[in-house]
């Protein structure tokens, strides 16, 4: 579904993408880890190009990134991304935060898009917050309405980064769960993380960055517990 090939990126001097290679398959769920900037971000920002590679291709389902115009606004669409902080409008309400995409970007009615929101609101565990604003929900109630957001666009793949960090501990869980039931469902997902819990019960492939570079990739039960490389074998004993 979405394919990188030979991607490098540069900021000035700063090599942050090395050749980067890698598919994605629909359905397939990959959590990217990785030392802090080893450029997880800027992979999940050229995936739906908030930043532009140097050189190589990105593809969404056979398709080069389109860089401008209506063909890139619907390129954000297909391609939902769900941030540490969750940029919610903080002037509007939970469900005009949800409604706006899908009436301005997939042209659906009011009425067909309050309907799609509710529902979403619903799944993700807050509908009770539907007419209030972000600045009245805990931080896990917000997030879950950035995902409900992001999904209302009908999205193609999930991109998720670093989507707990910002949390309180107990706040984490409640988000994570939503993560898990959207990989029971079957949605292609980027998520960079360290809650190697949710690794564990939802990846299909755990890819390790380091130094703008795939180092590893592997299945989760396999990187976890036999991780090939000094460099992973290093991370992990810091992190586990
Ligand atoms: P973290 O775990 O801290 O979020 P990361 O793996 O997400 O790190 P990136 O944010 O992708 O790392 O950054 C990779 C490198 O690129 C870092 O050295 C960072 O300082 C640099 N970088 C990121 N964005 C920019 C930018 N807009 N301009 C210049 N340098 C940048
Ligand atoms: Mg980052």
């Amino acid at each position: 579904l979405v394919a990188l090939t030979g991607v490098n990126k540069h900021f000035g001097d700063l090599h942050v993408l090395k050749d980067i290679n890698l598919s994605i398959g629909k359905g397939e769920v990959v959590v990217v880890i990785g030392p802090s900037g080893s450029g997880k971000s800027t992979l999940c920002r050229a995936i739906n190009r908030l930043e532009p590679i140097d050189t190589g291709s990105i593809t969404l389902d056979g398709q080069p990134l389109p860089s401008e115009g209506k063909a890139l606004a619907r390129l954000r669409a297909d391609v939902g991304m769900v941030f540490q902080s969750f940029n919610l409008f903080a002037h509007k309400t939970i469900l005009q935060n949800v409604t706006l995409g899908p009436t301005k970007v997939r042209g659906l009615s009011r009425a067909e898009a309050d309907q799609s929101a509710r529902a979403l609101l619903e799944r993700v565990g807050v509908s009770a917050q539907a007419d209030k604003y972000p600045a009245q929900l805990s931080g896990g109630q917000q997030q879950r309405v950035a995902i409900a957001r992001a999904l209302a666009m009908d999205p193609k793949v999930m991109l998720f980064d670093e989507p707990t960090s910002a949390l309180d501990p107990e706040m984490i869980n409640e988000v994570l769960d939503v993560m898990v039931g959207l990989a029971k469902q079957n949605m292609t997902m980027v998520v960079v993380t360290h809650e190697m819990g949710f690794a564990r019960k939802a990846a299909d492939r755990v890819v390790f960055m380091a130094d703008g570079q795939i180092v590893e990739e592997a299945e989760p039960e396999r990187f976890f517990t036999d991780p090939q490389t000094k460099r992973a074998q290093d991370f992990l004993s810091k992190i586990l």
